[in-house]
């Protein structure tokens, strides 16, 4: 049996016999390239002068993020092109160590040959709905290391809560950082990343080859923008930051000039902070009832010559887009966004839903626009797994319907959204294994044939997930048959009532998944 390393390799000879674990040893010359893998294997890393496994580090002429591992009777050898290559051998590694350990056996001898089929594999943590401080923020950012994943897209700005600060607009975190009470349980929530905060997740994430993508939602999901900043929306206010979850009505109003200038300032900061390529700039449900009313708004509509309120979404993304793009950065913004043909072409999609029979996200695609893939039915990990099992999240290809140019997929990210995930345990039984599915279809999948093999190697993976201090959902439970299954999305049901369950519950009944 091949040894059960996850995401599955691309490639994994195994040859008979093993050579006993030992500590290794700290390689003499390994290059600079090396040294993030090198802290990653730290603790098995032996004492100076300890008898231990040889291990060397050798550059090779590849992509950056490929790798090959052999382990011989002589040691092991780990060959990348760069430093993102030799961090995932050494995660490949960890692994291996952690099974021979764990088995009291030796560690195999076999040859590894590895590289992702995406550039981009994300995983999506919303810190709004409820706050979870850094140390909660870095263990996830650790665990998304561990399955090979290079983006944490972070969530950072709702209608329950702004969590980043501002120096321009400090009211932002004074105000809009608190919420009340969350769905009438009387109890107040709150809390926000200072800037130092995020300098140190960002440092932590660039130390294990991961890019810190933050979003700032906009023009809808602004509550809590709107609460320490009234102005900024059509009517004036007054506004409080929300205590229930759904879609609001009061969004930024895109026909005043300090709504520019807010957006100017904020991202502004936001990009500086951040030295990733991409800031995130949300446009999902963002209701027109305001604009329809907003004088402001009809006044811009005219004097740009725009269709309409569509349109002006697409205007104001536009203005938000060419922002990042004056710090160097790219905009990536939710699909539902994209409802005007005069959304800026160099704006990435991260498609979650499709709104109606059109296939726009396919149409844009195939158009050129570079995609991420999120469809909420199989990626997004705050469903119950009655309704999203494990079995459907690996068997989904990110290569989805109606799709002409798959180069246009830059790759995967499965979001968590908080609304009723408000503490470690609720994370960690949403987020895994389907965290680990979409990691394995993000580096080498799918392999829709094999889910019981992943099945297989996922029973040891759980043990090394848990020795990094997760608690994933029970191997028994992610796989619920219809009885169980109905229950649970009645019961979510009965608590999520939203524009997503409505779409969700529409497709199950009429089979159109
Ligand atoms: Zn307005």
């Amino acid at each position: 049996m091949d040894p059960a390393i996850i995401p599955k390799p691309r490639s994994l000879v195994t040859h008979t016999g093993s050579i006993p674990v030992r500590p290794i040893l700290r390689p003499a010359d390994a290059p600079v390239e090396a040294a993030a893998a090198l802290r990653a294997l730290e603790p098995a890393i032996g004492e100076e002068n300890s008898v231990g496994l040889s291990l060397e580090f050798l550059r090779g002429q590849c992509d950056p993020e490929s790798y090959r591992l052999v382990i011989g009777h002589d040691g092991v050898r780990l060959y990348a092109g760069d430093e993102p290559g030799f961090f995932y051998a050494a995660q490949t590694l960890r692994q291996l160590l952690f099974a021979a350990a764990r088995a009291g056996s030796g560690l195999p001898l076999l040859e590894i040959e590895d590289s992702p089929r995406f550039s981009y594999r994300g995983f999506m943590f919303d810190s709004c709905r409820h706050f979870f401080g850094i140390d909660e923020v870095k263990r996830l950012v650790d665990l998304a290391a561990a399955h090979k994943l290079n983006v944490f897209h972070w969530h950072l700005t709702e209608d329950q809560g702004w969590r980043i600060e501002s120096l321009l607009y400090p009211r932002l975190t004074e105000l809009g950082s608190r919420r009340g009470e969350t769905r009438g349980d009387g109890i107040p929530h709150g809390g926000f990343y200072s800037r130092d905060d995020v300098r140190e997740v960002v440092a932590y994430a660039a130390e294990r080859r991961i890019e810190v993508i933050p979003e700032f939602d906009l023009p809808g999901h602004v509550t809590a923008a709107l609460a320490a900043y009234p102005q900024l929306g059509c009517t004036g206010g007054p506004y409080e930051v929300a205590t229930r979850f759904g879609i609001w009505e009061d969004i930024l109003c895109a026909g005043n000039d300090d709504v520019l200038e807010f957006l100017r300032g904020v991202l502004g900061e936001i990009c500086e902070l951040f030295p990733g390529r991409y800031v995130h700039i949300g446009g999902d449900e963002a209701p027109k009832a305001r604009w329809r009313e907003c004088p402001r708004c009809q006044a811009r509509i005219r004097d740009e010559n725009l269709a309409g309120e569509e349109d002006l979404q697409a205007w104001l993304m536009n203005r938000a887009a060419e922002i990042v793009e004056s710090h160097g950065k790219t905009a990536i913004a939710w699909n539902d966004g994209i409802s005007s043909d005069h959304l800026a072409s160099g704006i990435v999609q991260q498609f979650w839903m499709e709104r109606g029979e059109a296939p726009r996200a396919a149409r844009e695609a195939n158009g050129g626009r570079r995609t991420i893939v999120s469809d909420y039915y199989h990626y997004y990990l705050d469903y119950p797994y009655g309704m999203t099992s494990l079995a459907k999240t690996y068997g989904y290809d990110p290569v989805f319907e109606g799709l002409e140019r798959p180069e246009s997929i830059l790759g995967v990210e499965a979001p968590l959204w908080t609304e009723y995930v408000a503490d470690r345990e609720s994370i960690d039984r949403q987020v895994f294994p389907r965290l680990t599915a979409m990691a394995e279809t993000g580096w080498s999948g799918p392999h829709a044939s094999a889910y019981a093999d992943f099945r297989r190697r996922l029973s040891h993976f759980y043990p090394y997930l848990e020795s990094m201090g997760a608690s994933p959902e029970a191997l028994g439970k992610v796989d619920p048959g219809p009885l169980a299954g109905r229950w649970q999305v009645a019961r979510f049901w009965g608590r999520a009532v939203d524009r997503k369950m409505i779409a969700t519950l529409w497709k199950m009944a009429t089979g159109r998944h």
